[in-house]
């Protein structure tokens, strides 16, 4: 399948970053919200940050413009019926995502390809909710979007080979590197990411260490770019202690125990950069 026009839907953090991404690789975008000032924010944001890009050389001022003229931002559904691949970026919640992939098979012509972001719905129970199980796939992106190289594309139990091979060839074309998943809690990433947080928080709980030199000993003994607890403070702890319990619920093995430290500090707000504390003060 030739895939030139994808649809977006969602303009927030993560969508407009695919539609930045997409339009300047090349593709016709079209980026859907249900909230006018969320497609105009998000399309300040795309402009925002190609104006960094050409700040620091890295665009040219005419591609930036031309990448910015290749996204069209809409509150109308309609406006996604000529893309043959729509990739949903909405916000993470089940029901919303149910009622948006019924809209498309309302919408979109049956060859129409559908992926969607999400970080932790079930792919194979997503694709059981649409007309087009076969031509349903994951595309998880990484924040930010247009700087990260990865995507892990997970395969629902009933995704075809022929919407992997399309999906897999267009994030290549994107100029992301690729993975290719099976369907599971966390898929590849944050299933080793996150209990490898929870345990920095058990070494924290032990005492065995400072918060600053378990950091440096992970930056530094294994290259890490930044410290796991540094990380979780970036992530958010409820975000982390809600995926451990994710995988409690999935797994049913005590491996998954969300440590005790990182409940604690969940029940006080300290959530983070976003609360202004977490394992450190911002
Ligand atoms: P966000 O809150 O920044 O943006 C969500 C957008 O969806 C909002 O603009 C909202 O108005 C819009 N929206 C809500 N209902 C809609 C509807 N019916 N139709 C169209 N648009 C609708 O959220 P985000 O961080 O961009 O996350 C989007 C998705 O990406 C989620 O599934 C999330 O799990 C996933 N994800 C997020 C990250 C991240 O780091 N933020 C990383 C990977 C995946």
């Amino acid at each position: 399948m030739n895939i030139q026009t994808i649809g977006v839907i969602g303009a927030g953090t993560m969508g407009n970053g695919i539609a930045q991404a997409c339009a300047v690789s090349g593709f016709d975008v079209v980026m859907v919200d249900i909230d006018l000032a969320a497609v105009q924010r998000g399309l300040a944001s795309v402009s925002a940050s190609l104006e960094r890009l050409v700040k620091k050389d890295k665009l040219s001022a005419e591609a930036k413009d031309a990448a910015l003229a290749r996204i069209h931002a809409s509150v109308d559904y309609a406006a996604l019926k000529d893309a043959q691949l729509v990739i949903e970026a909405a916000t993470e919640h089940e029901g919303l995502k149910r009622k948006i992939l019924a809209q498309l098979d309302e919408l979109l012509p049956a060859k129409t390809l559908v992926a969607t972001n999400t970080s932790s719905i079930s792919i194979t129970k997503l694709a059981a909710a649409t007309r087009r199980p076969d031509r349903f796939i994951g595309m998880h992106f990484f924040n930010p979007v247009p700087m990260m190289a990865l995507v892990e594309i997970i395969r629902g139990l009933q995704t075809s080979d022929a919407t992997h091979d399309a999906v897999h060839a267009m994030a290549v074309r994107l100029g992301k590197t690729p993975i290719t998943v099976k369907n599971a809690p966390g898929f590849v990433v944050n299933r080793i990411l996150i209990p490898m947080i929870n345990e920095a928080f058990f070494v924290l709980a032990e005492g065995l260490a400072t918060a600053e030199d378990i950091d440096a000993g992970m930056k530094l003994g294994c290259n890490q770019p930044i410290g796991p607890l540094a990380l979780a403070d970036m992530i958010g702890l409820d975000v982390c202690l809600a995926v451990m319990n994710v995988y409690v619920e999935a797994y049913a093995d005590s491996k998954y125990r969300p440590c005790p430290l990182l409940k604690e500090m969940v029940a006080a707000g300290w959530l983070g950069r976003k609360s202004g504390r977490g394992v450190y003060r911002y």
